[in-house]
Formats: C-alpha cells, structure tokens, sequence
C-alpha cells in the first residue's frame, strides 16, 4: 500500500479494491481525499496513504439531468437525473461524488447535513475512447440510508 504514488490512479485502484483512500501530510497532518501527492498547506512532500472510513455528510448537491458519456450509457439523462454532490468525510475532507438513494424526481427533500455511507459503483472510464464501456473503472458513491 504504502509505495503507491500519490495519485489518482492510485485511487482508483483502491477503490477497485473497495478502500476510498486519502493522502495525510506526515509534516502538519492535514488530510486529503482524494489524495495530493504535496500538501498544499506546508508543501512537505512527506505523505502517507489513510482509509477512511466512509461516512459523512452532503455538504453541496445538484440534480443533474445531463451527464457524461458513462452516466448516460447507464440510462441517466432528461427524465432519468442524476444527484451529484460534494460529501463532507467524518475525518474532515470535502470528496465530490455521485450521490444515490435520493428521490431525484424531488430535489427539495434531498437535505444538506444528510448523513451518507460510501458504496462503490463501476462504471466506463471518463476517458475518451471508442467505446467507453469496454474500460471499467470503480467510483465511490454516498448512499443515504
Ligand atoms: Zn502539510
């Protein structure tokens, strides 16, 4: 775990692994999720991998009727929105993700401070290739219970 680089392929091969992983700064603790590589408070380049443990809270959302290639090969888009959001991790990092176990169809009673659970979903990459959904990626998503 530890020679891993501080990157975002690291990330996401831990969270293939089912770990949403962050980057803590060994010189002034400040953590990060997903993961700097530098700490961008003291500029130590001293870093170590942390697991978090998943739970937090919606800090930010939006319901999005429009997606990216993967999202939209999933079936979401006008009439099948998504909910994407920023989650605030009990350890303090703020983490964009996908947001599910909503009721999208009303936005007005998704709640800011709702607590969530992180759950793993896979998807095509986000990178452009001919046919995104032959390359698979794991993502952390927030549930709320
Ligand atoms: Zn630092």
């Amino acid at each position: 775990m530890a020679d891993r680089p501080f990157t975002s392929d690291s990330f996401y091969q831990f969270a293939a692994e089912k770990k949403l992983m962050g980057s803590r700064c060994q010189t002034c603790g400040t953590l990060y999720c997903p993961p700097k590589p530098i700490c961008i408070k003291c500029h130590s380049d001293k870093m170590e991998w942390v697991e978090l443990k998943g739970k937090g809270k919606i800090a930010a959302f939006s319901v999005i009727p429009y997606g990216p290639m993967p999202f939209v090969k999933e079936g979401y888009g006008r009439g099948n929105p998504h909910c994407s959001g920023i989650v605030e991790l009990e350890e303090g990092p703020r983490i964009a993700a996908q947001i599910i176990g909503v009721d999208v169809a009303h936005p007005e009673q998704i709640k800011i401070g709702t607590t969530v659970t992180l759950d793993f979903i896979e998807r095509g990459s986000w990178h452009f290739v001919e046919d995104v959904a032959k390359v698979k990626k794991t993502y952390p998503v927030f549930k709320v219970q």
